[in-house]
């Protein structure tokens, strides 16, 4: 048995050039856009600015860390790529130079794995050269997206093509995107619930599909749209993997794209507490620093116990995806208990900044406005609590023991 959380030198090097990268190139282009302000005054040279980092990392190989090299990418796997999203995530465009940001990563991973070659060379180099954008289209407004046997949407056959209608919100990056990856009901009576959908690929623009709006949210209007699908008209070999397999797909989609959320909201619960750690040191009141007091040292020990949590229960899922074995619940106990954590984290620097917490003119307010989708988005916390308890009763009922179902370790 071998149990090492040490680095490979390789990794190592990685590590430490993505890390560098992000400190020394990204995180000041990225002050530079906001003291400048030059998305809105500037767009040509903001554009100008973040296509140069994306040259600069892909020159530099680090590029696509989760796709493989024959796709140019740096073949990293999921403990790996763990230690890449996480440094890379310590700035807002980090995972976004990198092109390994959602939805385009999970979506190459699922085109990867379900396109035809000819889907894969229309789609996914594209997005792989990173001159293509893509977005994932499954919730729906008028049904819970955390159910999608609930989905709506419905595609039936004409001839060689298939007839779409429906309507879908909350699809990240739609606004930008050159193709969608739509979910739809496709089966009318299925065997299993879960067997009554299907995946198309959707070129947008495209007759019948309308971006009604972007939804504005309490973080601002973030490019998250609001479709509505009239008579969409899409040729059978628009299908992404085999009839009724669109749940099997946004599954084996959402695994690796949860955990990739949990590496990039770790570099946020770090960055909040070296921020609440810093400020402890350096601010004074009632005769000692804010470090010296106990309820300070609370809420920094807290934190340090969630982060350190949260780091080992995102290693661990990510070993048991490489290793090729189930991973369902360990990804769900990872994006659970890392979402809440993030939040108290957050929340918590906040307290110890006082009024400058609330106020922008540190990261921490819009850090905190976007950690709170955490807890919903990609399945929401208590369907999670469902899922992990069912599991946990069977491994009892099958077993006599609840060992199996917590991480399986041998402990
Ligand atoms: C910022 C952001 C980006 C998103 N991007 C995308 C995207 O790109 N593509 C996409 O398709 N979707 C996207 N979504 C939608 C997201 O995946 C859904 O919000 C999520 O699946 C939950 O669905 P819902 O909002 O319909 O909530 P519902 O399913 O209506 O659930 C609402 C609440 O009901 C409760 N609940 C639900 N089921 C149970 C249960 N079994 N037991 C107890 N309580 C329960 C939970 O408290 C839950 O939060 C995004 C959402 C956000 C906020």
């Amino acid at each position: 048995m071998s149990i090492d959380f040490s680095l490979s030198p390789e990794l190592e090097e990685i590590r430490s050039r993505v890390r560098s990268f992000v400190t020394e190139v990204i995180l000041p282009t990225e002050r530079r856009i906001e003291e400048e302000n030059l998305r809105d005054t500037d767009r040509k040279e903001y554009v100008r600015a973040l296509a140069a980092l994306r040259k600069q990392a892909q020159g530099d190989g680090m590029w696509l860390p989760h796709m493989p090299p024959q796709w140019g990418g740096m073949g990293l796997g999921h403990v790996e790529l763990a230690m890449v999203q996480a440094e890379a995530a310590k700035s807002y465009y980090g995972p976004w130079v990198l092109n390994c940001q959602a939805p385009d990563e999970g979506n190459m991973h699922t085109l990867l794995h379900f396109g035809t070659d000819d889907q894969k060379a229309r789609y996914l180099e594209p997005l792989c050269h990173g001159t293509a954008a893509s977005c994932f289209a499954m919730t729906e407004p008028e049904v819970a997206g955390s159910d999608p046997t609930l989905i709506g949407t419905s595609a039936y056959p004409d001839g060689d093509e298939w007839v779409v209608n429906g309507h879908k919100w909350f699809i990240s990056n739609a606004h930008r995107a050159d193709f969608a990856i739509l979910v739809c009901r496709t089966e009318d009576d299925p065997e299993l619930p879960q067997a009554a959908n299907s995946a198309f690929i959707v070129d947008l623009p495209s007759d019948g599909w309308t971006e009604v709006r972007q939804i504005g949210t309490m973080h601002g209007s973030t490019g998250h749209s609001e479709i509505l699908i009239e008579d969409l008209r899409l040729h059978g070999d628009q299908m992404l993997g085999g009839r009724g397999e669109g749940h099997l797909l946004g599954q084996y989609r959402l695994g690796p794209a949860r955990l990739a959320h949990c590496m990039r909201w770790i570099a946020q619960a770090e960055t909040a507490l070296d921020m609440m750690v810093d400020r402890s040191l350096n601010r004074f009141a009632h005769g000692s620093l804010l470090a010296e007091k106990q309820g300070i040292q609370w809420m920094i020990a807290d934190s340090a116990m969630e982060l350190y949590q949260s780091k080992l229960m995102v290693l661990h899922a990510a070993y048991r995806i490489d290793r090729g074995v189930d991973f369902k619940s360990e990804v769900s106990m990872a994006k659970h208990f890392v979402a809440n954590a993030l939040g108290r984290i957050i929340d918590r620097s906040i307290q110890v900044h006082g009024a400058l917490g609330y106020s922008t003119d540190t990261p921490l307010a819009g850090m905190y406005q976007h950690a709170r989708w955490a807890r919903f988005a990609d399945g929401p916390d208590e369907v999670h609590q469902m899922r992990i308890a069912q599991r946990t009763i069977a491994a009892y009922q099958d077993h006599g023991s609840t060992r199996s179902a917590t991480g399986d370790l041998p402990l």
